[in-house]
């Protein structure tokens, strides 16, 4: 039987005894959290700083009590396990390693406490080194490292007792650019290679979409999607997901539906701007309603000839390297355009742009929720 990871109706509020009082727009910190992860997954636990990633990480290590719902590991409840007892291994951001002790003693650290044959440790301590690349610095003290090779002693700490699921909290978030690009390579390698349940709670949506099969996105406590990179990229459950992934970020306009003699439907962009409703939606608009329009930077080619969804003036004209990037203001917002050929534009220029139809999406204003063609 697989030992899939399940969380059933997870809820946490934190004691504040008064002291602190709990935000009006999260009551929670984490509300009727519902998710399973399958053996041998990568997931990633994806939000803006606040929303409970490391509530819920806290929860599955269990140091920190659950308000109501249950943990699961395959058929087991391990709600109410101690820690040590929960078969998880933990690498948090702030490496909590000892400093005074080698790089070998931090990693037995936890094998010595488990009293496991000196002969037994140091085999074990010598492979999860070579795994991790830290073979070399075994007899270094911690005090010396880097960032990135106290992460990597710290990860080696985590999965030197065989855990059956690798929790790892912000692991990247205190290294470099360039450090943190090679770990979340070796990151990915170690995953293939000891293929072990493995969370990842991060902010960066970019660590999640290119190391886990799938993502969990929370909003104030709240499971908004979870997903495989893919669905959640091009398949947006609500306007929150769809702003939140991606680089640069979904275009979201909100917008009012209008008849229009050259285009039957169009949405009115505010500045009295006009563009094409694709036919996918005549379902499920009406003249007059609103609604919050999302088109990714990359979804819009600019065209020369005769057929066209909407005109526009150009306000800003960027070189951005390998692509291009033109904006259009539309009231408070700018519409941004990012394509990869060598035609230049400048403020003023008169632009025809093409959407694809697959790639338009549109949410209600008020809930954020996806309305999706019939
Ligand atoms: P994230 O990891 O996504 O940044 P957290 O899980 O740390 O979010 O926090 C979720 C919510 O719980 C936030 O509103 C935060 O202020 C609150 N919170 C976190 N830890 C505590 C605590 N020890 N006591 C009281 N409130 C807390």
């Amino acid at each position: 039987m697989a030992e899939n990871l399940v969380l059933k109706n997870l809820y946490k509020k934190y004691d504040t005894n008064g002291k602190k009082k709990q935000a009006k727009e999260q009551p929670w910190a984490v509300h009727d959290l519902n998710l399973e992860m399958e053996q041998g997954t990568f997931v990633s636990i994806l939000g803006p700083s606040g929303c409970g990633k490391s509530t819920t990480l806290r929860m599955i290590a269990g140091l920190e009590s659950i308000t109501q719902g249950s943990i699961f590991m395959g058929e087991q409840d391990i709600s109410s396990l101690h820690p040590k007892d929960r078969n998880i291994g933990l690498a948090f951001e702030d490496y909590a390693l000892y400093p005074p002790l080698t790089v070998y003693e931090n990693i037995a650290f936890c094998l010595r406490a488990k009293k496991v044959p000196g002969e037994e440790i140091d085999r074990r301590v010598r492979e999860i080194a070579k795994t991790m690349k830290v073979e070399e610095l075994l007899d270094s003290k911690v005090s010396g490292l880097s960032g990135g090779q106290k992460q990597r002693v710290n990860i080696a700490r985590a999965l030197v007792r065989h855990p059956k699921v690798l929790l790892l909290d912000e692991p990247l978030s205190h290294l470099d650019g360039k450090m943190r690009q090679i770990l979340r390579g070796e990151i990915k390698r170690l995953h293939h290679e000891i293929k072990c349940t493995t969370i990842l709670v991060t902010h960066d949506q970019m660590e999640a979409i290119s190391l886990a099969d799938y993502i969990a996105v929370m909003k104030l406590g709240v499971l908004q999607q979870y997903g495989t990179p893919d669905e959640i990229y091009n398949d947006p459950a609500n306007a929150f997901v769809a702003g939140f992934i991606g680089d640069p970020p979904m275009n979201l306009l909100r917008v009012k539906v209008v008849e229009d003699a050259s285009y039957t439907y169009a949405f009115e962009l505010g500045d009295g701007s006009l563009l094409r409703v694709p036919e996918k939606f005549y379902r499920v608009i009406h003249t007059g309603d609103v609604f919050d329009l999302g088109i990714r930077p990359t979804s819009i080619t600019i065209v020369e000839g005769e057929e066209y969804d909407a005109r526009f003036k150009v306000d800003l004209f960027e070189f951005l390297g390998e692509e291009r990037s033109v904006g259009i203001q539309i009231n408070e917002s700018l519409l941004n355009i990012v394509y990869n050929d060598n035609r230049r534009f400048a403020e003023g220029d008169i632009i025809h742009i093409r959407v694809n139809p697959d790639l338009l999406f549109l949410f209600e204003p008020e809930s954020g929720e996806r309305v999706r063609p019939r």
